[in-house]
Formats: structure tokens, C-alpha cells, sequence
């Protein structure tokens, strides 16, 4: 019986080996291949025209003169950039118990983004509420910085200190690690520091870094405490171009604080938001050579159709502060990857999930609006034409990743969507 079994065995694995050569034979290897594009991939220091292969939701590969025939689908991308998918560290999508939030997917794909992380919507409290109807609903990859207070943001308890919980808050973080990214001190305006202390306190018993948005400025709180007295390296300084706390200074010149703060370690995050972004800010930063660390858009209601608009608008805008089409995109991938501690993100390395944006760079007059309203002209505009999210195309501006209506595969029938 043993070497019937045996012989049986031998039949079977000859039997699928040949069969797996059939396989390979007649299956390409790759579900889709995106032909020379631009990609610029700051993590792997890839800047030039070359192709990239997906398959299985994930990278294949990267290289030049990879072949069509290896892919089910090809799709040309010649004059056009390709960028790991955007990582927008700032944004408000929890729509209860306030109403400042907005739907992941309505807003990330179109503008090339893949990741968001709600910058403390929600406190512990809410967390799971968040975690059930958002984060595991959205095709967006969403995480979360955990709002210091527990009874979330905006809810009237942002200077309630009896609301301040470190052991809580980690403990929750500690519950969901890697979706719970950092804690957030947010909009505190009362005495002394318990919101930024109790932040840090919930950050080191979680070893997850603290975004601070410094609130109201008091006179007891300044930009030089809170970055060399209160917060630690790794720590995110968001809305960091506000003005709103000396980070320029009366004489027009970057505050040295902000350099110092850099200096230590601190992370300075754009965080465009509503009210977070002015061009004489901005201005005198890149004057001095200072510039954001990370790009985030501080996604709400109050900031979308402001001069904000959504990320691929926010990061035109510094290019027409003078950043370079790569600064941006590493300040959208790699660089806020390493900030929430997520390197596997932001990058375009074999066996990452394939989240892919693509752009037009389009070159033209073009005006850019601050949080005031103000204007300042640009000749560069990134328009988003492709994002992929695990593989799959979930934004076609032009339908580049599409057939030809006349020779589309139309699905007739009743009720049917008519899609393949
Ligand atoms: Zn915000």
C-alpha cells in the first residue's frame, strides 16, 4: 500500500509540474504593466523614465524594457510622472459626533492618495465607532493619530483636562498597533501644557510620536517651550507655515526656534487646513531655506473648497514656493511613511501592495490660493490621471487604463451596470 502510495505521489507531482509549465506558458506574469512613465520613487532614489509591473495587488517589478508580453494589460504612460501612491498624514474622515469630517474615498483617489490618517477626529472613547464605520469600509488605507482628549475633537472638551487620559489613550493605541500611529494634541486653549504633556506621556508608554496643532498661543506657551522642553525628537509640528504661534516674526524672518526645533528632531508637517497656510509664512520659511518635512492637506469641510482644494493642488503649491516636483513627492511618500513609523509605505520596493498614483504635469499660468485667499501665480499644475490602490485602478481621469467604447466589452442585460 505504502509504495502504491508512493508511486501515486511520483504520477501526481510530474502530473503538476507539467502543469505549472502550461500554466506559465499560457498566464503572463504580470496583471498589469505601466510603460514608460517619468517614476520617481524617492525611497529607491528612482528618478527616470523606466516601467513598473504589477501583479497580485503587488509590485512585480521595476526596470526598464520590461516586456508586454508578460503582462495581461499594458498601459502607456510616456510624458506622464509616476509616484508611489500619496501619504496624507492630516485629515479629518470621522463624520460623527462632528461634522468636519468627509468620506476617505470621495477625496483621497482623485488626488493620488492611498493612505490617510485622521489627525485626531477621534479620541479613544470613539475609536472603535471610527475603526468600524470608516477605517474597515474605506478602499483608502486609513490610520489614525488617537486625539489626546477622549471624548474626540470639537465635541466642547478640547481644554477639558479631566478628559486627558495618557494611560487610556495608549492603552487603545497599544490595542490597534500600526492603525493607531500617534496621538494628537489638538486646539488646546486653556493654561500651561496639560494637553502637549499628557500627549507625549500617552506617546512614550505607546512609543508612537505625538502631532502637535499648538492651539491657542498663550503667553506661558511658546514655540521655543514646545519644541525644546516639551516634545521629543520625532515629534510632528502640524500647520507648521499657520503663523498663528511666532513661526515668523514680527520683522517679517523665520523665527530661529523653527530651526532649532529642527535641529532636535522635531518634524515639521504642512497641514494646509482652513487656517494653517499663508504665502508671507511660507514665504520667509523658503527664504531661509526651511522647508516642510511632510506635505498634509488637514482635510475637512472648512478647508476643501478653500484655497487648500486637496493634495495634488497643496503640493503644486510649494512647487510654486520653488520646491522641485521630487522634493514634493518625497514629502508625500517616503518622508510621512517614516514619520508614523510605517516604512513599507510610500515606496515602490518588489512586494509592497501596488499603490500607485500617476500625474500630468501640466505647465501653464496657474494661481494658487492660501488660507486667506491670497494668490500667488505658478507655472506647474499636477493633475492626477491614474491612482491604483492594491493593484486596482480606482481613479481614470482619462481613461488611460481603459478600452475604446466602440470596442469595449459592454455586459447587456437587465439591470446591469453594463461594466465588464
Ligand atoms: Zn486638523
Amino acid at each position: 500500500m505504502k509504495l502504491v502510495a508512493g508511486v501515486f505521489c511520483a504520477l501526481f507531482a510530474v502530473a503538476s509540474q507539467s502543469f505549472a509549465r502550461l500554466e506559465a506558458q499560457s498566464t503572463p506574469k504580470y496583471d498589469i504593466l505601466l510603460k514608460s512613465a517619468h517614476v520617481i520613487d524617492p525611497k529607491n532614489r528612482i528618478d527616470k523614465v523606466t516601467d513598473v509591473a504589477v501583479a497580485n495587488g503587488h509590485i512585480a517589478s521595476v526596470g526598464d524594457n520590461l516586456s508586454p508580453s508578460d503582462a495581461k494589460k499594458v498601459v502607456d504612460l510616456n510624458g506622464l510622472y509616476l509616484t508611489p501612491g500619496l501619504i496624507d498624514i492630516h485629515v479629518h474622515v470621522v463624520q460623527r459626533p462632528i461634522g468636519i469630517g468627509v468620506p476617505p474615498d470621495a477625496f483621497s483617489f482623485r488626488s493620488g492618495v492611498t493612505t490617510m490618517v485622521d489627525a485626531g477626529t477621534s479620541g479613544w472613547r470613539e475609536f472603535p465607532e471610527f475603526k468600524r464605520t470608516v477605517i474597515d469600509t474605506s478602499k483608502t488605507r486609513v490610520l489614525a493619530f488617537l486625539n489626546i482628549v477622549a471624548a474626540s475633537m470639537e465635541t466642547g472638551n478640547d481644554d477639558n483636562v479631566a478628559e486627558m487620559d495618557a494611560d487610556a489613550a495608549a492603552r487603545m493605541a497599544l490595542q490597534y498597533p500600526g492603525l493607531i500611529v500617534g496621538i494628537k494634541s489638538a486646539h488646546y486653549g486653556g493654561h500651561g501644557w496639560p494637553s502637549v504633556e499628557n500627549a507625549v506621556k500617552a506617546g512614550n508608554i505607546a512609543h508612537i510620536p505625538v502631532m502637535v496643532d499648538f492651539g491657542y498661543l498663550r503667553g506661558e506657551r511658546s514655540i521655543d517651550v514646545l519644541f525644546n522642553e516639551k516634545l521629543r525628537p520625532g515629534d510632528i509640528y502640524t500647520h507648521c507655515f499657520a503663523g498663528h504661534r511666532k513661526e515668523v516674526l514680527d520683522s517679517g524672518e523665520l523665527n530661529p526656534a523653527m530651526e532649532q526645533g529642527r535641529k532636535k528632531g522635531i518634524i515639521f508637517d504642512l497641514g494646509f487646513g482652513g487656517g494653517s497656510f499663508y504665502w508671507f509664512v511660507a514665504d520667509a520659511a523658503y527664504k531661509a531655506h526651511f522647508y516642510p518635512d511632510s506635505i498634509s492637506t488637514d482635510l475637512h469641510t472648512g478647508s476643501m473648497n478653500g484655497g487648500m482644494k486637496d493634495m495634488a493642488n497643496s503640493l503644486s503649491e510649494l512647487m510654486a514656493l520653488g520646491s522641485s516636483l521630487q522634493d514634493v513627492v518625497r514629502m508625500s511618500t517616503v518622508a510621512p511613511a517614516n514619520e508614523i513609523h510605517h516604512p513599507e509605505l510610500g515606496n515602490l520596493d518588489v512586494g509592497a501592495e501596488a499603490d500607485i498614483a500617476v500625474f500630468k504635469l501640466a505647465n501653464g499660468q496657474f494661481g494658487f490660493l492660501d488660507s486667506a485667499g491670497a494668490r500667488r501665480s505658478g507655472t506647474n499644475r499636477l493633475v492626477t490621471e491614474l491612482t491604483f490602490r492594491k493593484g486596482q485602478v480606482v481613479w481614470d481621469l482619462d481613461g488611460l487604463a481603459t478600452e475604446d467604447w466602440k470596442s469595449f466589452p459592454y455586459k447587456k442585460g437587465p439591470n446591469d451596470p453594463y461594466r465588464k
